[in-house]
């Protein structure tokens, strides 16, 4: 069986930087700062080589991106869906000035992330993939900042998490203390920056994309 593709620093950065990544990126910001409403985009990655895909933005409501559906972009077909997996997936909550704080249907779709299923000649098989999500906001400043979550594990305690997180929901709190009970908790997770100079965004910290870094394991044939 060939091996899954490891995902490096450097691949991270290369599409967290790229234009196509960006472009989207301040899409969605325009529009949930327009219409008040979550918006979001995927990013799949091909299992055994080094290209990306971007699903279409999609929109949700004022407060979930629930009932989304993934939607393709460009020349899709089966084969590249089957044999990708969501590498990346970002959606902005409406709340502008606000820490970001993951909602329960986030924490959820963190730990449904942690396995995919590629089909290879029409055969599933199951792979750790630790998809990273992203959750983001833009400032009046029109900067952007995207909280990075990932998992550790497959298993973590979202009700314990919940109530943690909870408790700063009526206090001004900040970024630093969300990411605190966040690692705290078996997830991996930072804040990273876009700066908007002459109508362009600039990822500030690429640095800390190092420790989102990973390699999908393979973990046993699926019947899902
Ligand atoms: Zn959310």
């Amino acid at each position: 069986m060939e091996s899954a593709i490891k995902i490096s620093h450097e691949h991270l950065t290369n599409i967290f930087k790229s234009s196509i990544f960006t472009d989207t990126l301040e899409k969605c910001a325009n529009n949930t700062y327009k219409d008040g409403v979550e918006t979001g985009f995927e990013i799949r990655q091909d299992i055994y080589s080094d290209n990306f895909f971007l699903c279409k933005i999609s929109k949700g409501n004022c407060d979930s991106m629930a009932g989304c559906q993934t939607k393709f972009l460009g020349n899709w077909n089966d084969k590249m869906f089957l044999g990708s997996y969501t590498l990346i997936y970002v959606h902005f909550h409406p709340y502008s000035k606000e820490t970001i704080i993951p909602s329960d249907f986030d924490l959820l779709g963190i730990r449904d992330g942690f396995n995919d299923i590629i089909y290879k000649e029409e055969k599933p098989y199951k792979y750790e993939t630790r998809s990273i999500d992203g959750i983001a906001r833009i400032n009046e400043r029109k900067n952007i900042d995207v909280l990075l979550i990932q998992p550790k594990q497959r298993d973590y305690f979202i009700d314990k998490i919940s109530m943690e997180l909870g408790r700063y929901f009526d206090t001004q709190k900040r970024d630093r203390e969300i990411i605190k009970i966040l690692k705290n908790n078996n997830l991996n997770a930072d804040l990273i920056s876009y700066k908007r100079k002459n109508s362009i965004y600039t990822l500030e910290n690429e640095n800390k994309l190092k420790k989102f870094s990973f390699s999908p394991k393979f973990k046993e044939f699926s019947d899902q």
